[in-house]
């Protein structure tokens, strides 16, 4: 019997011809890439039960102003309200195991048809599906960094101990305190990941994005970029991009639904 607090999912036979088309086209792609890259963003996460990061529905802002907890001005002024909102978040991150579509771009890496993925996520699921090479162009909770010293920390062991007891962490180098390496409102990108994401997106000759609405800058640049370099472009994602337009194929589709049946397609082809 289905859990019941498994969502519905598609089978082959429900989907439209168009769907199944679409499957078909971006497989052939695949195939066909050798550099191939994907982006992603929250939208292949919240199956995995992470809420997203920005959207007003999360329940993350019921009590909060984005700006004035996630924000490095507020985090060096009052960083007891940051680490506050962001446990909730961080426990579910923890928690969460990869989903079917994580697995599956894994899978097309392994497979010698992705070479990179880039994600705007911080909850490392892509590497635990077992991905190798990812961007984590908004940072990420394993390292933490001296808001006075700039001494990077691993996190581990000490992110547990602020997620158990919510205990701020200290540097061990100067006492200060430490930041969690995730890009906050107003912050710059982490510098040498975000040169690679570039490179890749212009060196590719395929970027597939699944579960980005391609609304947040500079990230959302990045497959204009692998475009002009005449990269092939699948969009898989529920809401309209800006860039649904040049897309060789577009799924408005929820990503769980959609990357598993495509990979399915690549390997057994
Ligand atoms: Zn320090």
């Amino acid at each position: 019997m289905r859990n019941k607090s498994e969502p519905i999912r598609l089978t082959m036979a429900e989907f439209s011809t168009a769907t199944l088309n679409g499957i078909h086209c971006a497989a052939d792609i695949i195939r066909g890439s050798k550099r191939g890259a994907v982006l992603t963003g929250a939208g292949i996460s919240t199956p995995s039960g992470i809420p997203d990061f920005r959207s007003t529905n999360s329940g993350l802002w019921e009590k909060y102003d984005p700006f004035e907890v996630a924000s490095l001005t507020s985090f060096r002024y009052r960083p007891e309200k940051f680490f506050e909102w962001i446990r909730p978040l961080a426990l579910e991150m923890v928690a969460a195991q990869p989903n079917e579509a994580h697995i599956g771009i894994a899978k097309l890496q392994e497979a010698g048809y992705i070479q990179t993925v880039i994600t705007q996520n911080i909850d490392g699921l892509h590497q635990r599906a077992g991905s190798t090479n990812v961007l984590e162009v908004h940072g990420s909770m394993q390292t933490l960094t001296c808001i006075s010293c700039f001494q990077q920390v691993n996190g581990q062991g000490i992110v547990e101990a602020y997620l158990d007891a919510g205990e701020i962490p200290h540097c061990p180098n100067c006492g200060d305190i430490l930041k969690p390496d995730v890009v906050l409102f107003g912050e710059q990108l982490p510098a040498r990941t975000w040169l690679k994401a570039q490179e890749a997106a212009r060196q590719c000759d395929l970027i597939m994005v699944a579960g980005s609405s391609l609304e947040v800058l500079p990230v959302a640049g990045l497959p204009m970029r692998a475009l002009e370099g005449g990269a092939h472009l699948i969009l898989i994602n529920k809401s309209q991009t800006y860039i649904d337009v040049r897309a060789d194929v577009v799924f408005a589709e929820d990503v769980i639904d959609i990357v598993p049946r495509i990979v399915e397609e690549v390997l057994s082809g």
